[in-house]
């Protein structure tokens, strides 16, 4: 039988495994991206690995996150990746450069290599047929010193794109079309390939707005084939020679397939909260839009904003209603430039902002109390616009566009005709200059660490039997928020474990860091789904920093569950989970962690007399690394 492209590319990476959906498939990885939220984390491990020099074909440090705030936190850090990119052999984009995907995929990304990154919208270089994949800043670094990526073989689904976009639908639409249907949890374990003749009528920019946001579908990733368009593209960004065709065998067999009519699509809106909140923004007229944002790595892309500037040509927006433009990356804007496209910006009334995340994550340009705001981005949760009550509609650009001008969201019935869609040039202006590439020999180069990058704390190994009090008893549904609260004040001291440790639960129990402290370490009890939420591995760093061996829960959400394992501490479930009323904060904890056998009971004391089972769904392999006292012992050990 024929192979579909993702079983291609696995097939030409694959160093372990077998590619059967659901078993543990080791990757060969090709390229990296890191970006500075989580770089800092990832390169300090990196350099704990102990590796010379990176070991894959391209790692790229991008700064684009953390950029303007107050103090020295963030240029400290920047300062930091910028130097150790240059001793280990990384390249560097600085900050102010572009967002990490939209860069990557403009300058880097190619078809059939594959990719990890410390990002979940990693798979937006996808777009180009690269088989790219978010994860945690370890195993990028691991990545990085030549380590295979495991992950689970995913099944593949099909995406048959049928005809073409008409009249006011875009990419975003058939992206946020396709998470109304599957919700944010249709794509868990799935890899999901486009195929069908309407694959043809997508430009690469088009592509990758659809990749970006399979993040949003829980997917492991989403794959286009390389084709014509995909060769233009390339030969347009000044790498024709990056360019292989991909595409799947006719005879290829797929785990599901999902048919979708472009031509039936009109634009849509993911309402509050959640990106699969799906309305037509025909059903949302007469709406009023305090604010429209343009930009993130989803849709901010030369096509994407010239579009917005022929819909705004001549006009003025609303003054109660703010629109703010972000370009995805400086080739983007030098385009526009050129143009002369940002001079209708500015009489539109629109306000330009830094060639970065921005306002996708809260840094800057925040709604008004209650506003409702309009954003080309691919997140809409609750809080992170950094306005709690704020009401965030994910939209297409021409959707945000049209409301700033109207001050509501209105039925795009009355937008009149749609304009032809912007065509790229067929040469780019190049930004390539920009990027800092490393020296051929780095070990020259000094690493610069101001006080906000502190040295990675190592750990030792797990004791034959873990005795330790409880110092936190939570309930159920703790979020890695609640283990690690957000914010721009905690999330500038990542590269500070000793520092951000501080504010570990403190949105649950102000008391936990002095206890825990004093206690000398101990253990956590928790509920049902423990851990929920973000990939932060903060939230199991920070915890075994201050000395937490173990956590005992009813149940652990799967990511959550892997930083544990990767940071050493045990996690152990309750076998009658009516001992969770039994274990209360204070008690003192025997666990026989020598004992423990993948997937096996063993009998912990509590205060010296009442014995409780606890059992695990480890590996071994898993076992060995938490025993070793984690991921970065168990690797040095095996050197
Ligand atoms: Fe993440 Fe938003 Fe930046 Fe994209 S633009 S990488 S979603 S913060």
């Amino acid at each position: 039988m024929g192979k579909n492209i993702t079983q291609k590319i696995i097939a030409s990476h694959l160093v372990s495994g077998k590619m059967k959906a659901g078993s543990e498939i080791g990757l060969r990885i090709d390229q990296t991206l890191t970006q500075d939220a989580t770089g800092t984390m990832a390169w300090l491990q990196f350099e704990a690995i102990g590796v010379p020099r990176v070991k894959t074909e391209l790692s790229v440090s991008y700064v684009d996150h953390n950029t303007l705030q107050q103090g020295f936190r963030n240029p400290d850090d920047h300062q930091f990746l910028r130097t150790v990119a240059a001793k280990y052999g990384a390249v560097f984009s600085p900050p102010g450069t572009g967002i990490c995907h939209q860069l990557h995929l403009e300058n880097f990304a190619k078809p059939g290599k594959t990719l990890i990154g410390s990002d979940s919208h990693t798979p937006t270089a996808g777009g180009v047929g690269s088989l790219s994949m978010g994860a945690g800043g370890l195993s990028v670094a691991l990545a990085m010193a030549g380590e295979p990526y495991y992950i689970t073989m995913p099944k593949v689904v099909k995406v048959q794109l049928e005809g073409e976009l008409t009249g006011w639908a875009t990419a975003k639409d058939i992206i946020l079309h396709l998470l109304g249907l599957l919700t944010v949890k249709g794509g868990v374990g799935k890899v999901f390939e486009y195929a069908g003749p309407g694959v043809a009528t997508l430009s690469v920019p088009e592509r990758a707005t659809i990749t970006n946001m399979g993040a949003e579908l829980g997917a492991t990733g989403s794959l286009f084939p390389s084709d014509a368009v995909t060769k233009k593209f390339l030969a347009a960004m000044g790498r024709p020679e990056d360019y292989v065709q991909l595409k799947a065998d006719p005879s290829a067999a797929y785990d599901e397939e999902i048919v979708i009519d472009l031509a039936k699509l009109e634009p849509l809106a993911a309402k509050p909260h959640m990106p699969d909140r799906m309305a037509t923004i025909k059903s949302l007229a007469g709406l009023k839009v305090n604010q429209s944002a343009i930009g993130s790595c989803t849709n901010s892309s030369y096509a994407d904003l010239k579009a917005v500037a022929l819909m705004l040509k001549g006009k003025r927006v609303k003054p109660e209603t703010d629109l703010f433009i972000s370009p995805g990356s400086k080739q983007v804007l030098k385009m526009l430039a050129d143009e002369n496209l940002l001079q209708i910006y500015l009489d539109a009334g629109a306000r330009i902002l830094e060639c970065t995340c921005g306002p996708c994550l809260g840094y800057g340009g925040s709604p008004m109390s209650a506003g409702v705001s309009a954003r080309t981005f691919n997140r809409n949760f609750e809080g992170r616009s950094g306005t709690q009550d704020a009401q965030v509609y994910l939209v297409s650009p021409q959707t945000a566009a049209m409301a700033a001008l109207n001050g509501a969201f209105t039925d795009p019935a009355t937008w009149g005709e749609a304009p032809a869609k912007p065509v790229m040039p067929k040469k780019v202006p190049s930004i390539r200059h920009l990027f800092v590439f490393p020296p051929e020999d780095g070990s020259g180069v000094e690493v610069l660490r101001g006080p906000n990058i502190a040295p990675l704390s190592r750990f030792g190994r797990t004791p034959d039997v873990v005795e330790a009090g409880v110092a936190l008893k939570v309930g159920d549904d703790i979020t890695t928020d609640h283990i690690l609260p957000g914010g721009t004040h905690i999330m500038s001291l990542r590269s500070n474990i000793p520092a951000i440790s501080e504010y570990l639960f403190t949105n649950v129990d102000k008391e936990f860091v002095g206890r825990i402290k004093q206690m000398d370490g101990g253990v956590i009890v928790g509920g049902e789904n423990y851990g929920q939420g973000s990939s932060r591995e903060h939230a199991a760093l920070g915890p075994r920093h201050l000395g937490v061996k173990a956590v005992i829960v009813k149940s652990l959400a799967r990511i959550h569950r892997a930083n544990l394992v990767n940071f050493g501490i045990l996690p152990l479930l309750f076998v009658d989970k009516a001992d969770y009323d039994k274990v209360a904060q204070g008690a003192q904890v025997a666990i026989p962690a020598g004992k423990i056998k993948p997937g096996k009971a063993v009998e912990a004391v509590v205060d010296g007399k009442l014995k409780v089972k606890l059992t695990n769904d480890l590996t071994a392999k898993e076992l060995d690394i938490i025993l070793s006292g984690g991921l970065l012992n168990a690797v040095g050990a095996s050197r």
